[in-house]
């Protein structure tokens, strides 16, 4: 079984690395904060005193950190050489496309082998190990991380060259936001009009108006019993993620000349609902920025 160095073992790399360790390999890990460390041990992942020594010996390294400037400067840090050459360089955080693209030329230049692969289904997702996967790089290193993302995941798709991966995932989580204060604002005028969040509910996810916001993850109690509406909108798929993905997407937008004004219109709600401190909450709680 190939050796895998985790580094980033937060609310969805510990589970990560928890089903890889299920699945037989061998899995070293490291984390900067002490308290994931302590989370990582009691759980029984080998730990390493850094990264360095995280990736000695690894056939594979499983990036899941916060953001792009993590991903590029622990990349820098030393860890292309401190790993062996062709050793497998994954980076399932969500970052933007072009630190992805830097990521993955560096890889290259120190003679490593690299995908982006960003994840959706939340830490439910990883701790269940039902993930998707969306994957940019080449071939031969998709089919090389297949069995390994299979262990963590239920759907592996491969999207392209480098940096593909990336764009699926800001693209698909644009349309997220968009339609999820879309279906918000449908329940608000309901609402308005005297018309039951059930009856909107029953013709709605029957029709043309139907879509995994409103059938899944309903923003109103009631109709959908699993949705975060039931549960105090406690996360689920916090409100600040979802801000930081519309940000990525804007940000790709622009430099790319897209035109994508209700991607930033949805960005500059959500904005707003993380600045008056509803960051930590669902991201269907957004239904209450437009009850204000
Ligand atoms: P998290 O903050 O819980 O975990 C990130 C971990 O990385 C932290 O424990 C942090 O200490 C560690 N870290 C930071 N710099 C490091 C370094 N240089 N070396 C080693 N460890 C380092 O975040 P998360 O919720 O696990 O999310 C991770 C990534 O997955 C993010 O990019 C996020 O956007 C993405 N994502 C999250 C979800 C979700 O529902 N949480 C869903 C899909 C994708």
């Amino acid at each position: 079984m190939p050796k895998i160095a985790c580094l980033g073992l937060g609310n969805m790399g510990l589970p990560m690395a928890i089903n890889l360790l299920k699945a037989g390999h061998l899995v070293v890990g490291y984390d900067v904060a002490p308290a994931a460390r302590d989370a990582a041990r009691a759980a029984g992942i080998t730990l390493a005193p850094d990264a360095a020594t995280a990736v000695a010996g690894a056939d594979v390294v499983l990036t899941m950190l916060p953001n792009g400037n993590l991903v590029l400067d622990l990349y820098i840090s030393g860890i292309l050489t401190a790993a062996p050459p062709g050793c497998l360089f994954i980076d399932s955080s969500t970052i933007d496309v072009a630190s992805a693209r830097a990521a993955h030329d560096l890889a290259q230049k120190a003679g490593q082998t690299s995908l982006d692969a960003p994840v959706s289904g939340g830490v439910g997702g990883a701790s269940a190990g039902t993930l998707t996967f969306m994957v940019g790089g080449d071939q031969a290193a998709f089919a090389r991380a297949e069995p390994i993302l299979a262990a963590m995941g239920k759907k592996i798709v491969h999207c392209g060259h480098n940096g593909a991966g990336q764009a699926a995932k800001i693209c698909n989580n644009m349309i997220l936001g968009i339609s999820m204060i879309a279906v918000s604002e449908a329940f608000v005028l309901a609402e308005k009009l005297g018309l039951s969040a059930q009856s909107l509910f029953d013709v709605a996810s029957t029709s043309s108006g139907q879509c995994w916001s409103l059938t899944t993850y309903c923003p109103v109690p009631g109709p959908v019993p699993a949705s975060p509406a039931n549960n105090g909108y406690q996360p689920g798929f916090a409100a600040a993620l979802m801000l930081k993905d519309l940000a990525l997407s804007q940000d790709a937008a622009e430099a790319n000349h897209a035109h994508t004004p209700l991607g930033h219109h949805a960005a500059e709600i959500y904005r707003q609902f993380v600045e008056a401190g509803g960051g930590n909450q669902d991201f269907s709680a957004i239904i209450k920025v437009l009850r204000m």
